[in-house]
């Protein structure tokens, strides 16, 4: 307690120190959770923006003007690249996660409006189930059911248009949303949303485009004469779409734009509480204090790159992907899930080896690439999240690529023991306890609890992904609920040394 505090220079070292354990945020190698523009000083705007606006709060636009500035200037950018027609409002939200909940929380309160009463039909949305996992969640917190409409090989990886009708149908009066992908996070293939949005205003329900991912590069890309299905509000019936800017808009993490058609639409978003003796509440999304920083960041990045930048951006990242799927194609043992509509690249394997070992020979040769497990008929796959910063190293990441196939085959399918794959099948994900579990993490050559707190996490991950891939969706999740309430544990008594511990 009374040690004197490190001089800030250590502490930033120690900081610099702990992060070398991190993935990589720049250098075009990490294909995903992070996008890089690879412009250094794009980079280096949005890092000042973010410390000059990090204590500044966004609960209060007439205490903090200039981030209603910023907020409404990236919402009008936001609408004029997305063919927002007059009228149409947003927010920037601290990501796609909160634009996704928002989009489901209106869709449910208009819903629970256009049936007033006590026997309020419950509310229901359909959505592919390419359709981001964030909809799980928002069913989840808002009491909304997700209907799922299967989509496969035979749909192209997009959305089922005559299944959603038939699913609607069905719904009759719970239906309160229909959800399409611009594009889907897993294939990189956009639905049909001219046909979706059509279903959806034919039965007064709202149409919320998830363009996420997407959303900062498919209106360029159509620019450039690709072939791009329309998806914006250009599009009849879509009611409210979603872009993260934190993806590639390539502005610091915490950044997304929510759009609504209309103002009427955005309503139910809007919050005020005057019900407790403090300042009156007023917020447009959930969070109430917002720190100015990713929202600076954000601004001073999209401002900096701008329409020209984009462009370039777009093509860099477009370039890559076509080599990407190109030399892919010409590796034996490997895929390509679905021509990809924008930045993102879908591989699979065949018999000769499995998409998590070529994960781990990727990442022993320097490269992220994201294992995607089997999900109801959908093979394992490898996913790619392809940045303007991976242009220049194509050549390498093909000969990664190409080394890792030829080392997985030659290790061959990770062999799951057969013991362990029917314990694994036995379990009963709403009864497992921390015994299942640590004989689970055992059977997955995890081991123990290394220090009383946290996990010690292998360096490659197939046999674990192998292990998980064989659990259903619903085991999948309580295993992994298990495992991270165990990472997530207290370091006590600590007085900030818990710097590396090697
Ligand atoms: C990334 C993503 C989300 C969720 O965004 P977060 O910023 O991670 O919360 C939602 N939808 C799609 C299509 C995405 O790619």
């Amino acid at each position: 307690m009374t040690e004197p505090a490190p001089p800030a220079d250590d502490l930033l070292a120690q900081l610099r120190a702990l992060q070398a354990r991190d993935l990589p945020v720049h250098g075009g190698r990490t294909l995903a959770y992070v996008y890089d523009s690879g412009l250094a000083e794009v980079d280096r705007v949005g890092r000042e923006a973010v410390a000059a606006y990090a204590g500044s709060n966004g609960l209060d636009p007439t205490a903090f003007p200039s981030l209603l500035a910023m907020e409404n200037d990236l919402v009008g950018t936001a609408a004029d690249l997305l063919d927002g027609p007059e009228g149409c409002v947003g927010n920037v939200t601290s990501g796609g996660t909160e634009s996704v909940l928002l989009a489901v929380q209106g869709a449910r309160d208009a819903h629970a409006v256009r049936h007033p009463g006590p026997d309020r039909p419950a509310p229901a949305m359909v959505l592919p189930d390419t359709a981001h996992a964030a909809f799980h969640k928002a069913a989840h917190y808002f009491g909304v059911e997700a209907v799922l409409v299967p989509t496969g090989e035979r749909t192209g990886w997009r959305a089922d248009v005559e299944a959603t009708a038939a699913a609607l149908d069905l719904l009759g009066d719970r239906a309160a949303l229909v959800v399409a992908s611009a594009p889907s996070y897993a294939h990189g293939v956009v639905d049909p949303v001219t046909e979706l949005a059509a279903l959806a205003a034919a039965r007064g329900v709202r149409c919320h485009v998830d363009a996420c991912i997407g959303g900062w590069v498919l209106p360029w890309a159509a620019r450039q004469g690709r072939a791009v299905p329309p998806w914006t509000f250009a599009v009849e019936g879509v009611t409210s779409i979603s872009v993260d800017l934190h993806k590639y808009a390539y502005a610091p993490k915490g950044t997304s734009v929510l759009l609504h058609r209309t103002a009427a639409l955005r309503r139910p978003q809007l919050f005020a509480s005057a019900a407790w003796p403090g300042y009156t509440m007023l917020n447009p999304t959930l969070q109430s204090t917002r720190s100015g920083g990713p929202l600076a960041g954000a601004w001073a990045v999209v401002r900096s790159i701008g329409d020209t930048g984009y462009d370039l951006l777009v093509r860099d990242v477009l370039a890559a992907v076509d080599a990407i799927v190109a030399a892919a194609t010409d590796i034996p043992g490997l895929r390509v899930v679905v021509p990809p509509d924008s930045s993102l690249v879908a591989l699979a394997t065949d018999e000769t080896c499995d998409a998590f070992t070529v994960c781990d020979e990727m990442a022993a040769r320097g490269w992220y690439v994201q294992p995607q497990m089997s999900f109801a008929g959908h093979p394992p796959t490898v996913h790619l999240s392809v940045s303007a910063a991976t242009r220049p190293h194509v050549p390498e990441l093909v000969t990664a690529l190409a080394a890792s196939v030829a080392a997985a085959q030659a290790a061959g399918p990770v062999q799951v023991d057969p013991g362990v794959a029917a314990y694994v099948g036995a379990l009963d994900p709403a009864a497992l306890t921390d015994a299942d579990f640590d004989g689970l993490l055992d059977a997955a050559g995890l081991g123990g609890p290394s220090d009383g707190g946290g996990l010690d996490l292998p360096t490659r991950m197939a046999e674990v992904n192998a292990l998980l891939d064989l659990a259903a969706p619903a085991l999948r999740e309580a295993v992994l609920v298990s495992f991270l309430d165990r990472l997530q544990r207290p370091v006590r008594g600590g007085t900030g040394s818990s710097g590396p511990a090697a």
